[in-house]
């Protein structure tokens, strides 16, 4: 693990370093998949099936890129008590939360006396990425799968890359079956976004893409950002762990090592520390606790180039540094939790006290893991149900109330030369009534 400490020479310079824009916009990644997409554009379905087997090493048939009905069922039947039991666990806590957070149609009166409101209507079709390369996110399934079915959207349509004798998990099968897609495909990577983007004679075209994804997959849903619309740039995972001294070393550490272990190389991991005596024990905990994981490999070459424990002097500085790295995930083991989170402002979510390990908000809280990743939390949130919502603006006006917003309407079209515009409202106060009220 990399470590700065404030009275380090170079202090200042490193830490911009540090919040540069990450990894994550990659030129050379950006042209790979910006062929990968022009392929799939071009050439379709046999795109799907040359890429599958070059990056995924699965040599598949055109029928065998759609999941069927019998292997829903398989997986359905593999499935056990104690895999059923936390699939509805977690459902249960993702749907409560995503049915609060849904948009309402409203409407209200204007200062003229007209009606105006919203309506949302779901998406029709969408499509979501769920992660494959090196894990199986099967709770990817659920925290993106149940937003669109809860939003209402009826066609929900999933990609996920399939391992080299084409199976998917059937855990990951089951969770997304359940949570509600109605079409999956075996299909990762750029290829998977430009299939849903452009539509192929297999896969019909989706109106907006969700679902987070290695620096491949990211980087072909900015390309196609206008071609379709987009969720966000959910893209390799990140913790930061803001502590002072209360904090307990062994939970911090083990928090870190957590998202290190997604393992595509490109996860970033920081504990922001005022203590100096919790800096020192973390990175002995590390020692005692890295050897025992599975993925020990994965985490350790992760912390070499990704890792860094830094030291600074105060609270404050703790707090801006925090702001400037904008963290998918921020956890705060520190005196006054809540009043700290109240000053972080572009964390993609943050998970309060020594209770909270981001892993909850991974699988069960409620909120959905996906969020956004490489800085990206400045100017992004979170996904929420209501991105799969579509709204629209609704206006109606009546004689009277028109004739109250006559005098303003006509001074802008004046301004703007545009006597078209005044006429079609003078026309209305002037002329002959209509037939109807919303006639
Ligand atoms: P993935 O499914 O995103 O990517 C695997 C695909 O990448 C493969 O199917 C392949 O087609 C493609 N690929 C691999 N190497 C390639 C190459 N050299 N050129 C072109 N394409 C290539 O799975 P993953 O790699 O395990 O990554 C998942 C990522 O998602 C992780 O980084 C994880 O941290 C992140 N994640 C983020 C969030 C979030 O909300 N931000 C949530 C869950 C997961």
């Amino acid at each position: 693990m990399n470590v700065i400490r404030h009275t380090d020479a170079n202090f200042t310079e490193r830490l911009q370093q540090l919040a540069a824009p990450s990894s994550l916009f990659d030129p050379v990644i950006e042209e790979r998949a910006r062929a990968i997409v022009e392929d799939v554009k071009i050439r379709g379905d046999a795109a799907l099936l040359e890429l599958t087997e070059r990056f995924d090493r699965a040599k598949l048939t055109v029928e065998q890129l759609t999941v069927t009905q019998a292997e829903f069922l398989s997986a359905a039947f593999k499935a056990d008590d104690s895999l059923r039991a936390a699939v509805a666990s977690a459902s249960k806590n993702i749907e409560a939360f995503s049915k609060k957070a849904l948009r309402k149609n409203w409407s209200a009166k204007n200062a003229h006396g007209a009606k105006v409101g919203e309506k949302f209507d779901p998406f029709q079709r969408v499509g979501i990425y769920i992660p494959g390369g090196t894990a199986p996110l099967m709770s990817t399934a659920l925290m993106t799968i149940t937003l669109a079915r809860v939003a209402g959207c009826k066609e929900i349509v999933v990609c996920t890359p399939c391992g080299p004798t084409g199976e998917i998990n059937p855990g990951l099968l089951y969770a997304a079956r359940l949570a509600g897609a109605t079409e999956v495909y075996r299909l990762g990577g750029a290829q998977a976004i430009a299939a849903m983007a452009y539509g192929t004679a297999t896969i019909k075209r989706v109106q907006k893409i969700f679902g987070p994804g290695n620096p491949y997959v990211v980087a072909a849903k900015r390309l196609l950002f206008g071609q379709v619309a987009i969720d966000l740039l959910p893209g390799p995972s990140e913790v930061l762990v803001l502590a002072d001294e209360t904090a307990n070393s062994k939970f911090a550490t083990a928090d870190l090592l957590a998202q290190a272990e997604h393992g595509s190389g490109h996860e970033r991991v920081w504990l922001v520390t005022t203590s100096g005596k919790l800096l020192k024990e973390v990175e002995k905990e590390i020692g005692l606790q890295l050897p025992k994981l599975s993925r020990r490999d994965f985490i350790q070459k992760d912390l070499e180039k990704n890792g860094w424990l830094i030291l600074v002097k105060n609270l404050d500085e703790a707090i801006k540094l925090t702001n400037q790295l904008a963290p998918e995930h921020c956890e705060i083991m520190a005196r006054g939790a809540s009043k700290v989170a109240e000053k972080i402002v572009t964390a993609g979510a943050i998970f309060l006290g020594s209770y909270s390990p981001t892993a909850l908000g991974d699988y069960v809280a409620g909120p959905s893991h996906t969020l956004p990743t490489g800085g990206a939390g400045a100017s992004f949130a979170g996904l929420t149900v209501d991105q799969f919502q579509r709204r629209t603006s609704v206006v109606e006006y009546d004689r009277t109330s028109l004739k109250k917003g006559l005098t303003a309407l006509q001074k802008f079209a004046d301004v703007e030369g545009l006597d078209a515009h005044k006429r079609s409202a003078e026309i209305r106060v002037e002329g002959a009534k209509a037939k109807t009220k919303a006639g």
